[in-house]
């Protein structure tokens, strides 16, 4: 059987491996001049393929039902990375390849891909795909025919890494839909006017999401306040939500937390009401024992009050709440040439959950980002990639 996979990310290389060992011809087409672009910058370049925790709350899809399916199936990922000899090690539930590198891991796919066989045409783009009876590929340079054809063309986050959203006309070229794929596992942007003050501050905090004033997120970590508004893990963690909540006109708002080791604004009122007794300072000095002093200027000057003043005569409700509810928001996300991954995709309803193959068009199956299912930080998008490429190659049979 001739296999032509579209893509040389870590869905088309697991499904390419995959059909390669059910003794399949496999060929695998990618635009770039090596595989794995994305892939390689990971985790910060040091890949967090997998995570040990795996239920469907770190997913979002909109058949999420669906998707419970194939995730029944994560078991499939790590003897897949045994198999291709990678060392991993876990920490705190999320995985990484011993070395650290996620050179390792492209490194072992492209091997292992080449021990068995596996034909690459880089710097190939594909163009057309038809099937008048087998399919035909057409690409910037050559036509080809194929008996089963896997889509892996990623989405249209981090272009250029070259996940420019074709392989999302390639499937509406078969008849599939789309749901609009949005930036996701992205920064924030606000409209305040002192971001300047607060840029380069990294902090832990509380974020609680307000869709339309009802409370629908938390998130606990470190976030970064930068000058356009906020990022890091915490906050990419809720971008998918306010993505669609935004594209469906819903009012975003984050209240930030900046005392996530209090309960209450009570028990931080008691708490410097007792620290100001005790050391004697004024309310800046109390407040930098545990706050950016960055922070601190920017509270101080919100409430428009001068750092010498005593917190026993300072507003103590304002400030207080600018603490444990700085209201934050959201008027736009980064753009996807910045998102880590896409919200929507080609809906899970037009697959078969059990092969990956299309429902429209029989010897076609989609995997990865391409799909309408991203996860949260920590491993999940790229188990998702790996899964349903494995699920893929591995139900191609004669
Ligand atoms: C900076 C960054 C960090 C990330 N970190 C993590 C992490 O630590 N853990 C995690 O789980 N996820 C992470 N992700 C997300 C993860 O990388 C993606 O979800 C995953 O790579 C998707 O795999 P894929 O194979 O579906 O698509 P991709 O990796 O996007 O691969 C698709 C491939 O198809 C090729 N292609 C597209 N169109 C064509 C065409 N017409 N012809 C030929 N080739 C084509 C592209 O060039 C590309 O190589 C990160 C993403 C980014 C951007």
């Amino acid at each position: 059987m001739q296999v032509f996979v579209i893509g040389a990310g870590p869905a088309g290389l697991s499904a390419a491996i995959s059909a390669a060992r059910n003794h399949h011809t496999v060929t695998i087409i990618e635009k770039n001049n090596k595989i794995g672009k994305k892939l390689l910058l990971t985790g910060n370049g040091h890949c967090n393929f997998y995570n040990a925790y795996q239920d469907i709350t770190c997913y979002h899809s909109h058949n999420l039902e669906i998707f419970s399916s194939i995730l029944d199936k994560h078991n499939l990922v790590l003897p897949f990375i045994e198999s291709l000899g990678i060392v991993y090690k876990q920490i705190n539930g999320y995985y990484y390849p011993y070395s650290n590198q996620s050179t390792s891991i492209v490194n072992a796919l492209y091997q292992t891909a080449l021990n068995l066989g596996i034909i690459f045409k880089l710097e190939e783009e594909v163009l057309t795909i038809t099937k008048p009876n087998t399919f035909i590929i057409t690409t910037t340079q050559n036509t080809y025919q194929a008996d089963k054809v896997i889509l892996a063309c990623g989405s249209k986050a981090y272009p250029k890494t070259g996940s420019t959203g074709q392989g999302y006309e390639l499937a509406q070229s078969f008849g599939h839909s789309l749901i609009t794929p949005l930036p996701a596992l992205v920064q924030l942007q606000g409209q305040d006017n002192f971001y300047k003050d607060w840029e380069g501050i990294r902090t832990d905090a509380i974020l609680t999401l307000f869709e339309n004033q009802q409370m629908i997120k938390k998130e606990q970590g470190e976030i970064q306040l930068t000058n356009y508004g906020i990022s890091g893990i915490c906050t990419m963690n809720l971008s998918g939500d306010i993505s669609r909540g935004l594209a469906a006109n819903k009012q975003e708002i984050i209240n930030i937390n900046f005392v996530p080791w209090l309960a209450t604004s009570q028990e931080l009122i008691t708490y410097l009401d007792y620290k100001e007794k005790t050391l004697n300072y004024n309310l800046s000095e109390l407040l930098e024992c545990f706050l950016n002093y960055k922070l601190v200027n920017l509270i101080l000057k919100l409430c428009h009050l001068s750092r010498d003043i005593r917190w026993s005569s300072a507003p103590k409700e304002k400030i207080t709440n600018l603490l444990m509810s700085f209201p934050f928001k959201v008027t736009n996300t980064n753009s996807f040439d910045q998102a880590q991954v896409c919200s929507g995709g080609i809906p899970l309803t037009e697959i078969n959950i059990d092969t990956m193959e299309s429902q429209m068009v029989r010897g076609l199956y989609l995997v990865g980002e391409l799909l309408d299912v991203d996860g949260i930080c920590g491993g999940y998008n790229l188990t998702f990639a790996w899964l349903s490429g494995l699920i893929a190659g591995g139900s191609i049979h004669d």
